[in-house]
Parts: structure tokens; C-alpha cells; sequence
């Protein structure tokens, strides 16, 4: 059976290209990086152009690319960077729809006696800046807000944000893992001090991400070890994974603007035909900016993890929220922080493309999807109490 993969925002293939460029780094080129001799030096020379490739997709400076292992710790040393540079404030704002990586990280801090905010968005996922302005005091140590969300997909004003956290002289951190490589960023005239990616979410390999620090910014290493990464992340470097990580942002670059309309054409195509196909059907986050890949369909009268395992017997892979907190049965944070009742957010689908997704493929889904929605419908205690009422 073929495998008909629309999870892209939990993980991604590695690119031919990428894993191509890769492979000799596992059993050629070897070396240390850090080693005296010509053999690492070569690898050195290859993290270098990785370096400078990753810059050249967000607009940064070479020396403001910090190569960690994924988005979670990024997001980790960011905000750990910043309470630690300025232990005079214990306040942190941020937004309820964050993924783990800073939700639960707040959380935990929040035991530990910092002030947390959590900035409330609208029913379409939209951050109030009203309040968001408002939240921003003297004590604030630092504003973590995503740029993307990994669920539905809609985009935060971060570069607004960031101005905004920038005029009261508050450090400003986003979490962009979802947003990199899918819309156009450009930091070099922004405001955000810190940016976090993850490379499994852009045809990269996992365990290889980056936290991207503006030049002159007190920072505190969160990993203490060795010199690495000019003593900001200690750990020898995961070479293959980096340098596979410098192609995919190269790819990434040149994409952009030529396969990116195609995804957002193909997630409409899916979206659109969903809509009109099956009755008691609501997309998240729809009206909002949003990402081009990334579709969240309610499905009423019918829950999330029965039509995922229907869709599975077919070879379609979606998911119902963020890979973190899947095989928990908990209605996610993200949708019930846009007001929608624990039992909706249960029955939502979330259908993330790559440039890699068919037409036909979405042809597929769209013919398979509709009877699937109807036999579980026709079993389901909530459909018959609608059909009664
Ligand atoms: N932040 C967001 C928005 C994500 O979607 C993810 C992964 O799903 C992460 C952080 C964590 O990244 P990683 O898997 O590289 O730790």
C-alpha cells in the first residue's frame, strides 16, 4: 500500500539532495571539527558553508547561527539564556498556544516562582496585541511567542511583537520551528533577538536544530561543556546532520517562492473539497494568516483518533494535533485556547503537506475521506443524539 504522508509539521523526509550531500560525512569525512589536523579541518570548512547557508535563509549573520540538537532545545536555552543574563526579572509573557517546548518549560518555571503570562488568542488563533502590549512591564525578562503554529498553522504579527517587546527594552524570542522554510523571514532589519529551528521539519535529518542569537546580546550557554559554537553550546558537533541541515535551508531558499504556491494550491484543493464533501466541518484558523501547508478540520459528532486509525488503514498519515502530545487523549491546548469545546477539538484533523504531496494523492484522500466520516458518524452516540435532537 502506498503511504499517503500529510504530517509533515510532526516530521519531514530527509531531501535526496540533503541525504546525498550527507553520507560521506558518516564514513569518509569523518573527522572533528575541533581537531588540529587537515582530516577535521575539512569537516570544519563543510560546518562553516553549513553556517553560512542557514544564515543566508533567515537573513542573520553567520556568527549568529547556534547549532543545537532540535527546536526543543533552542526554545530551553533561549528562555534559560535570558532569565539567567537578567536575574533581576522574574516575569515571562508568552502565549497559551506554544508548543511543549515552551509551554511545559514555563510551566515549570512557573513552580519555580517566575510570573508567566500567557497572552489569549481569538477564536481563529489570532494573538490579542491589546494585551499583549499591555503585558510587557519592566520586570519582564523575556517575550517567547511562536511564529507559526504547529497545529492550525496561523501566524503571529512577530515582527510587530518583537518591535513592540524592542521599545520597552525586553528581549524578544520566537519559536519559528514551524514557520522556517515555509514563509520568507528576514531578520537582518527585525527586531527578534532569538529564533529557534528545528532541521526534521525542513527535509533535514532529526536531532539537528538551531538557535539563531542577534550579535551583541548577553547570552548564557545553556549546554556547559567544551568550546563549540564559540562557548554558546558545548558538545562535539553533529556534522552530518548540520551540514545536511545548511543544503536543506539551501533547498529551502530556492523553493520558496517557485513550490511553496503549489503546497498552499494542494492544501486548498483538501481543505475546499473536505468542506463542501462533508457536512458538520469547520477549518481552524481559516481566516486567520496562516501557513500554506497546514490544514485543521473540525469534524462534528465524531472523534479525532477513530478517523485517524480509519484514514491509517488506508495508507493516509495526518495527525490530531502536535506529534508531542499524540496517544494522549487530552482535547489539545492549541484548540481549546481558541474557544472551541473539549468534545469539537477532540473530532479535528490536522493535515500538513510538503512539496513532496501529489495532486492525486490529495484526489485520493478527498475520495476516501467522506465514507469514512459517514460509517463512523453512523456509529457514533453524539451523530445519533444530533440526528434525535
Ligand atoms: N516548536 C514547534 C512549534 C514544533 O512544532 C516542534 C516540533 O514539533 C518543536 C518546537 C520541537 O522541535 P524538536 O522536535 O526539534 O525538538
Amino acid at each position: 500500500m502506498k503511504t499517503i504522508y500529510l504530517d509533515n509539521n510532526a516530521t519531514t523526509q530527509v531531501a535526496p539532495e540533503v541525504l546525498e550531500t550527507i553520507l560521506p560525512y558518516f564514513h569518509e569525512f569523518y573527522g572533528n571539527p575541533s581537531s588540529a589536523h587537515s582530516f577535521g579541518g575539512q569537516v570544519a570548512e563543510k560546518v562553516t558553508e553549513a553556517r553560512e547557508q542557514v544564515a543566508g535563509l533567515l537573513g542573520a549573520r553567520p556568527g549568529e547561527i547556534i547549532f543545537t540538537s532540535g527546536g526543543t532545545e533552542s526554545d530551553n536555552a533561549a528562555v534559560r539564556s535570558a532569565l539567567a543574563a537578567y536575574p533581576e526579572k522574574r516575569h515571562i509573557v508568552t502565549s497559551p498556544v506554544e508548543h511543549p517546548a515552551i509551554r511545559s518549560l514555563c510551566r515549570h518555571l512557573a513552580k519555580q516562582g517566575y510570573r508567566v503570562t500567557e497572552v489569549p488568542v481569538s477564536s481563529q488563533g489570532e494573538l490579542d496585541m491589546d494585551v499583549y502590549a499591555k503585558s510587557l512591564t519592566p520586570d519582564t525578562a523575556i517575550v517567547s511567542l511562536m511564529w507559526a503554529n504547529n497545529e492550525t498553522g496561523v501566524i503571529f504579527p512577530i515582527e510587530k511583537a518583537a518591535e513592540m517587546a524592542k521599545d520597552k527594552d525586553i528581549l524578544f524570542h520566537t519559536d519559528a520551528v514551524q514557520a522556517v522554510g515555509k514563509i520568507p523571514i528576514n531578520l537582518r532589519n527585525n527586531a527578534v533577538d532569538m529564533l529557534s529551528l528545528s532541521g526534521h521539519k525542513l527535509h533535514s535529518p532529526k536531532g539537528i536544530g538551531v538557535l539563531f542569537c542577534r550579535t551583541g546580546l548577553k547570552f548564557k550557554p545553556y549546554v556547559i561543556g567544551g568550546h563549540q559554537e564559540r562557548n554558546r553550546r558545548a558538545g562535539t558537533e553533529n556534522t552530518a546532520a548540520i551540514i545536511g541541515l545548511g543544503k536543506a535551508c539551501e533547498l529551502a531558499a530556492l523553493r520558496m517562492k517557485e513550490k511553496n504556491p503549489r503546497v498552499r494550491h494542494l492544501r486548498d484543493k483538501l481543505e475546499k473539497g473536505i468542506l463542501e464533501k462533508v457536512p458538520h466541518t469547520k477549518a481552524n484558523g481559516s481566516t486567520a494568516p496562516r501557513l500554506p501547508n497546514t490544514s485543521n478540520i473540525s469534524f462534528e459528532f465524531v472523534e479525532g483518533e477513530s478517523i485517524l486509525l480509519s484514514l491509517d488503514a488506508e495508507g493516509i498519515c495526518a495527525s490530531t494535533g502536535s506529534a508531542c502530545s499524540s496517544g494522549s487523549l487530552e482535547p489539545s491546548h492549541v484548540l481549546l485556547a481558541m474557544g472551541l469545546t473539549p468534545t469539537t477539538a477532540q473530532g479535528c484533523i490536522r493535515f500538513s503537506l510538503s512539496v513532496y504531496n501529489t495532486e492525486e494523492e490529495i484526489d485520493f484522500v478527498l475520495q476516501k475521506l467522506p465514507p469514512i466520516i459517514e460509517r463512523l458518524r453512523s456509529m457514533s452516540p453524539l451523530w445519533t443524539g444530533h440526528q434525535r435532537a
